[in-house]
C-alpha cells in the first residue's frame, strides 16, 4: 500500500544531508563550546559559523541577534514574557495579537493578562487573514509589542507581514511573527520586513527536535526567561545544543536554496488536490487559497466527524490531521476555525493534509481516489449527515 506522510506541518523527517552534517558534531566536536581546550574552541568556532549563515538566511543584520533556544514554544514564550516584564516599568502594559495564534502565544498571552497584561486578540475574518489597519487601529500608548504569525499552523494562510511590519515602525512598537510554519517556505528578511522578533524551529522545516531561535533586533530590552550560565551572551543558559544548531542551519540552507522549485511543485499538486476534493458536495476549503503555504490543504466535509476521517486516511496510509489534534483528548474543535468563523458542528469535520515536497503526481491520483470514498462511508452512517440530506430534501421541497 502507498504511504503518505501528510502532516509536515506538526513535524517533518530530518533530511539526510543535514544529518550528515550534525553527525561529526556529536561524534567528534562533542567538546563545550565553553571550555577553553582544543574540542571545546572547535566546537564554539563550528556554532558561530552556524550563526553567521543562518543570520544571512534570515537577513538579520548581525549574528548576534540570533539566540538559540529549545524551539518554537520557548522562542514565543520568551519574546512575549522578555519583553512585556522588561516594558512594565516603563507602563507598557498592553499586548496585540490574533485570535489564531499557535498555543505557544495564546497561552503565553493568558499567563501575561494573569500579570496585569491587557491583549487585544485581533479578528482573522472569513480568510484567516489580519487585517493590517486592525493592528494600527489596535495600538495604544501603553503598547509594548504586537506579535503576529506568519503563516498559520492548521490553515496555512500567509500574513501580510511587511505592511504589519512598517506599522509597527512607525508607530515605534516592537513587532515579534511566530514564523515557525513561515520559515523555510517563503521568502524571509527581517531587516526589509521591519520584524524585530522572529520565532523558529528546525523540525518544521526537516531538521532536528529540540532546536530554535529567537531573532532579537539590536536594541531591544529583554527579560531571560532561562537563567544560568553565560551561554548567549548572558541572555539564555544552558550548554549549547552544537549540533542541533548545526542542523537548524543546514535545514535553512536547504530550504532557503529549494524554496522556489519546491513551491512551484507543491503548489500545482495542492491546487489538483483541493480543486477534486471539492468535487465532494458538502465540502469548503477552509483559508484564503492564494495567500497559503505550498504544502498545505484544509478541508471541510460536513456531516462527518474529522477523527474518525483521519483513522480511516491512516488505515489507507495516508497520515493526516484533523482540526482538533493539537488538543487531543478535548473534544473541542478547532480555535483556528472557529476564528475563522466556522460552526462548530462544521469545523469538527475537517482534515488538514500538508506535504514535503517528496509529494508526487501519483500520491496526489490516490488521495482523490481514497478520500471521496472514505467521506462517502462515513456520511452512510452519519446521523448528522442524514439529517442535513432530510433537511435538503425539505427545502427542495418547500421550493
Ligand atoms: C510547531 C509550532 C510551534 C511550536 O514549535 P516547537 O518547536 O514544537 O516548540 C509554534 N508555533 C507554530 C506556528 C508552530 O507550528
Amino acid at each position: 500500500m502507498r504511504y503518505i506522510y501528510a502532516d509536515n506541518s506538526a513535524t517533518t523527517a530530518i533530511s539526510p544531508t543535514v544529518l550528515e552534517k550534525m553527525m561529526p558534531v556529536l561524534t567528534e566536536y562533542y567538546g563545550n563550546p565553553s571550555s577553553l581546550y582544543r574540542i571545546g574552541g572547535k566546537a564554539k568556532e563550528i556554532l558561530e559559523n552556524s550563526r553567521e549563515n543562518i543570520a544571512k538566511n534570515l537577513g538579520a543584520a548581525n549574528a548576534n541577534e540570533i539566540y538559540f533556544t529549545s524551539g518554537g514554544s520557548e522562542s514565543d514564550n520568551w519574546a512575549l514574557k522578555g519583553v512585556c516584564r522588561a516594558l512594565k516599568a516603563k507602563g507598557k502594559k498592553h499586548i496585540i495579537t490574533s485570535k489564531f495564534e499557535h498555543h505557544a502565544i495564546l497561552h503565553t498571552c493568558q499567563t501575561l493578562e494573569k500579570e496585569g497584561f491587557e491583549v487585544t486578540y485581533l479578528d482573522v475574518y472569513e480568510n484567516g487573514i489580519v487585517h493590517p489597519e486592525d493592528v494600527e487601529n489596535a495600538i495604544r500608548e501603553d503598547t509594548a509589542i504586537v506579535s503576529i504569525m506568519y503563516a498559520n499552523n492548521e490553515i496555512g494562510t500567509i500574513q501580510p507581514i511587511t505592511e504589519i511590519g512598517a506599522i509597527c515602525k512607525k508607530h515605534k512598537v516592537i513587532f515579534h511573527t511566530d514564523a515557525v510554519q513561515a520559515a523555510g517556505y517563503v521568502k524571509i528578511n527581517v531587516q526589509e520586513q521591519n520584524i524585530d522578533m522572529l520565532s523558529m524551529t528546525a523540525h518544521k522545516l526537516h531538521g532536528p527536535k529540540g532546536i530554535g531561535l529567537l531573532y532579537v533586533r539590536r536594541g531591544i530590552r529583554l527579560e531571560n526567561l532561562i537563567d544560568g550560565g553565560a551561554q548567549e551572551r548572558n541572555k539564555r543558559a544552558g550548554t549549547e545544543n552544537v549540533a542541533g544548531v548545526v542542523g537548524l542551519d543546514a535545514a535553512l540552507q536547504e530550504a532557503v536554496d529549494t524554496m522556489d522549485e519546491r513551491r512551484e511543485h507543491l503548489e500545482k499538486l495542492r491546487d489538483r488536490l483541493i480543486d477534486g476534493l471539492l468535487k465532494i458536495e458538502r465540502s469548503r476549503v477552509n483559508g484564503d487559497r492564494v495567500h497559503r503555504l505550498p504544502g498545505n490543504v484544509n478541508m471541510c466535509f460536513e456531516g462527518i466527524e474529522g477523527e474518525s476521517l483521519l483513522l480511516r486516511l491512516d488505515m489507507n496510509g495516508i497520515s493526516a490531521s484533523s482540526g482538533s489534534a493539537c488538543t487531543s483528548g478535548s473534544l473541542d474543535p478547532s480555535h483556528v476555525l472557529l476564528a475563522i468563523g466556522l460552526p462548530h458542528e462544521i469545523a469538527h469535520g475537517s482534515m488538514r493534509l500538508t506535504f514535503s515536497a517528496e509529494l508526487t503526481d501519483e500520491d496526489v491520483d490516490y488521495m482523490l481516489e481514497v478520500i471521496p470514498q472514505v467521506v462517502t462511508y462515513l456520511r452512510n452512517m452519519s446521523p448528522l449527515w442524514e439529517k442535513i440530506k432530510k433537511q435538503e430534501a425539505q427545502e427542495a421541497l418547500n421550493k
